[in-house]
This record gives C-alpha cells, structure tokens and sequence, in this order.
C-alpha cells in the first residue's frame, strides 16, 4: 500500500490530515462483510481531483465476482443475522451514531468530497455532509415508527398487517451529491431493517468509502452494508441483474434508469428511480427581482448546475426578460469561479474530462440553433481542471436542444412566456418532472400554478429547498417511487397481511 505519487500535489489546499491520511491509504477497498478486500480481480481504478485532473487514490474496481460475494454475505446476514429482528430502538441507536460520526468527520469528509467531486468547499461543509448527517438522524426517528394496522375484517377474523422489510436492497449512486445520495439510500433502507450494497459512482467513490469506515465504528452487526466501488457495466449492471437481490434504488440518468428497469424483470426486483430533469423555474413580472435573480441563480448554478432538479429552464414573462435575464447575467459575473478548497470559491469544476466534453457540446450546439450567451458560454480560463463559466442563454425557445435535454452544467435557458396559460403550457411541455419553481407576489397565482405543473416539488419563490422530511422524486421520465419523508419507508418495506381465526 501506498499514496499514490502525486497525492501531495492532487490533493494541495487540503487542510485535512485525517482526509490526507485516508488518501494515503490506496488503492481503496470493497466493503463485504464488515471488512476491507481487494476485487476479486485485482484490478483498480484511478480516482481524480477534478480541479487539477490529477489522481487523488486507486480504487478497487468491484466486478460481477464481487457482487456475487457481496449478495451471498447479504442474503446471510438479511436471513440468519440480527439487524432485520433488532429492536427498532437498536436500530435507532445505530442510526445516530452514523450521524453523530459524520459530524464528528465534517471536516474531513467536506474535503474529501470536494477533492473528488470539485464542489466548492462552501457547499461541501453547508449542504453535503450536514445533510448526509441529518438523513441519518430523521431516519433514526423512523425506526420506532413503522406501523402496521388492525383492519375491521370480518368479526370472526382478526385481521392485521406487518410492515416488513424488502431484504437485499442494490443501490446505485451518482456523483454529484457522493455523501448525500449514500445516505438518502442508507438511512433508510437501514431503519426498515433491511441490508444494503451500494455502488457508488466511479466519479466520486471516496466519501461513501469513508462512510463505510465510520458504519464500521458502530454496532451495525457485519454483513448490512456492503459497499462495491467499480464501472455501471460492470458493479452496477450484476446489481441491477442479479436474482438475489430485492429492490434496487437507482439516482442517475434517465437512460440508465430505464436499463435499470429492464435489468428487474428477470426476478421482478421492486425498483426505484430518481432521475434526470429540465425544471422549469416561472418568473412572473410582479415577483421581488432581487430574491428571484438570486434563487433563479443559485437554482441553476449550484453544484456547477449538476443538480437533477436544477432550474434549467428559466420562463421569464417578457415584459421583464431583459431586465431580469441582464441581472441573472450579472449575478453570474460575480460568482467566483476557481479552486473548490477555496472559502471564497462559489463554483467549481464539473465532475469530470466527460461532462466537461458533454457541456461544452450544449454550449456549442446553443449557439448553433441561435441562442446567445449573454454571459459565460466558455470554458474557464483555468489551466487545468474541469472548468465551465456561468452561463445564461436567451432568445432560447423551449424546442432547442438546450431546453429539451438535461445538460448537467452551469447553463440556463431563458425562455419569455406570455401568460400564465403559456407559462403552464410551456414549463410541462418536457419528458421530465422533477421539479418546479415559480415566483410571484400573486399567492393564488403561485398555488394555481404549482398544482398545475407537473412535478414531485415544487417551490414558490425559493429554489431547491430539500428537506430529509419532505418526499423528493419525479413524475414522467424523471422517475418513479418517493424518496426521503415517510415515503421512503414504502420503498423500503413491503406489507404482510395476517389473519387469525377467532
Ligand atoms: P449515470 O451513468 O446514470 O450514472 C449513475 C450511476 O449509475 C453511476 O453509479 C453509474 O456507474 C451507474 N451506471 C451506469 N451505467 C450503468 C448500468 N448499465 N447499470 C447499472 N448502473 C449503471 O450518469 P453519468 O453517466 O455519470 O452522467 C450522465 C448524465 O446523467 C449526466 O450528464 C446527467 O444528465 C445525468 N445524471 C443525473 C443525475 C441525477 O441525479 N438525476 C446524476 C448523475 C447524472 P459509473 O458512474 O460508475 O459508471
Ligand atoms: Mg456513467
């Protein structure tokens, strides 16, 4: 074992000894059966720092051979282990331990998620790892709070139900929100007693590696969560395929999801989807400018636009376009682009050599149906790194290329509506239905709107609130089944009814 050569300079800027120490410690392994082991095949994969291409760790490249191992240790421990008949209070106890340890590592994982993914740091230490954390505890709370019911069947019969759990849950993560997406599908898989193999993205395997490290610190008996790090064909796909496991919980691309889908039939496996998006973000004539330009911005250039529900697709009414479209302009102008470890560094490099090559293409293809980018509409002038500028586009109409497909970086599409009925028409006019926004200081306008689109959230006069209470998950091509609120706890248990002669 060693770091590898150019961990010191891959990884400059990181104040973090125990996120240097972690690094030090490559290749990283597989998680089966509460240990560390190599792939089966020996082989690995590099891990990059986005901001400087530069290799951060090796990681085990898991296989169908690992995911074998991996569902066999699973199947054992859901059947024979004691996670799956522990007191519900046990589980909580765990469950908060998971939480109290990613607080105790904030630091430590802020960095590590920022070398990986290319994040500011900003949002690593405010949304990522407090979020990761908070997931844990609310699902804590879940565990003591899994009812059945008593049905009035007939009066000789009593009749009840039990929420069981699904059993070997596959989850399949991305990479924009490493430690947050691991711990929306850990959580609460885990407070409904069930057990888990993640595979996380091969863009961004070290936080939830780290994660895996920390379970490892509590009394989570061996065997409930393993962690396969490795390729989508490959690690993914054996998940997606393999008859031993239950349910899988899939965030990624549409496209994927729907191979995800196809993969389920060979033993029917329950399957969840959280998919790609081109939210509409409506912006009426009557709303405060200022918090709207704000909103609008952050919705849009959070995350370096490598959001699933960010607000691609900005509906201004047209009396206001060029105002409005002009101050977004501005706000992007201020925004510091430049190295994520940076404290005053609000966007990053997107997450890697592919998405960079995939955004600069809908910046080329923009241009060419005609749409101007009023600002950015270029690479960063960084040396190295995976940069792209804020970009707002206009004279955009809702049939372009970059209205229609999900780009997955910094660029939003203004387009000018007329009416409320246009604003409706056009916004729903998508494959996609994950999120919405709208902004006016008409109340019954927002209301009449918001249920209207077509959407699993949407916000009025904000952008991107998430809440672990609240569900989060789309209509259309944008996914199916309700993460996070109680209605994770559908995904993650099934329903036994039970009848007793009296
Ligand atoms: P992706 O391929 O859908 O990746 C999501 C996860 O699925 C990753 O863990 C990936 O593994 C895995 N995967 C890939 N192919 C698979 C397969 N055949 N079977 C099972 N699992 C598989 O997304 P991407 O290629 O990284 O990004 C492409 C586009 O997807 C983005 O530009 C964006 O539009 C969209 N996207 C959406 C979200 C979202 O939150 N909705 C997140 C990420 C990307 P590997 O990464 O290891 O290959
Ligand atoms: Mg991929």
């Amino acid at each position: 074992m060693g770091a590898t050569p150019s961990l010191e300079s891959a990884a400059r800027g990181a104040k973090s000894s125990a996120a240097l120490e972690f690094l030090r410690n490559s290749p990283k392994k597989l998680l089966i059966n509460g240990k560390w082991v190599a792939a089966k095949s020996g082989k690995t994969f590099e891990t990059l720092n986005p901001a400087n291409e530069e290799v951060l760790a090796l990681v085990a490249e898991g296989d169908k051979a690992d995911v074998d191992e991996a569902v066999k240790i699973a199947r054992k421990a859901y059947e024979e282990g004691p996670w799956a008949s522990a007191r519900p209070h046990d589980r909580t106890k765990v469950l908060l331990k998971i939480a109290d340890l990613i607080d105790k590592h904030a630091e430590e994982l802020a960095e590590l998620e920022t070398l990986d993914n290319g994040k500011p740091l900003f949002e690593s230490k405010n949304i990522d790892i407090p979020g990761a954390a908070e997931t844990f505890r609310y699902y804590a709370g879940f565990a003591t709070k899994i009812y059945g019911e008593t049905n009035p069947s007939d009066p000789s019969m009593f009749n009840y139900t039990l929420r069981e759990p699904v059993g070997v849950c596959g989850q399949i993560i991305p990479w924009n929100f490493p430690l947050l997406m691991a711990a929306w599908k850990i959580a609460p898989a885990l407070a409904c007693g069930n057990v888990v193999i993640l595979k996380p993205a091969e863009q961004t395997p070290l936080t939830a590696l780290r994660l895996g490290e920390l379970i490892l610190e509590t009394d989570l008996p061996q065997g409930v969560v393993q962690i396969i790090t490795g390729f989508g064909p490959g690690a993914g796909s054996s998940i997606a395929e393999h008859p031993d496991i239950d349910k899988v919980a899939f965030t990624g691309s549409t496209e994927v999801g729907k191979l995800i889908l196809k993969a389920s039939t060979g033993n029917l496996k329950r399957v969840s989807l959280e998919l790609g998006g081109k939210s509409p973000n409506i912006i009426f004539p009557d709303a405060d400018m200022q918090q709207a330009v704000f909103g609008s911005s952050i919705g849009i250039f959070m995350n370096q636009g490598q959001v699933c529900c960010a607000g691609s697709r900005v509906f201004v009414q047209e009396k206001v376009y060029d105002q409005f479209t002009d101050s977004m302009s501005q706000f992007a102008k201020s925004i510091t682009l430049g190295n994520p470890l940076d404290a005053s560094t609000r966007m990053g490099p997107l997450v890697s050599k592919e998405q960079h090559d995939r955004v600069k293409g809908y910046l080329k293809a923009g241009k060419e149906e005609g749409a101007k980018a009023k600002i950015g509409g270029e690479p960063g002038k960084q040396e190295r790194g995976y940069f792209i500028e804020p970009t707002v586009f206009t004279g955009v109409n809702n049939q372009m290329k970059i209205a229609r497909e999900e780009i997955f970086g910094p660029v939003a599409s203004a387009i000018p509506f007329k009416d409320e009925n246009d604003a409706v028409f056009q916004g729903n006019d998508t494959t996609y239905g994950l999120a919405a926004a709208v902004w006016t200081k008409d109340i019954s306008r927002a209301h009449t709107i918001a249920r209207k689109l077509k959407a699993g959230t949407v916000w009025i006069n904000t952008y991107g609130q998430i809440d672990p209470m609240s569900p989060f998950g789309g209509y259309k091509q944008s996914g199916f089944g309700r993460e996070l609120g109680k209605y994770a706890i559908d995904l993650y248990t099934q329903i036994k009814s039970v009848y007793l002669k009296l």
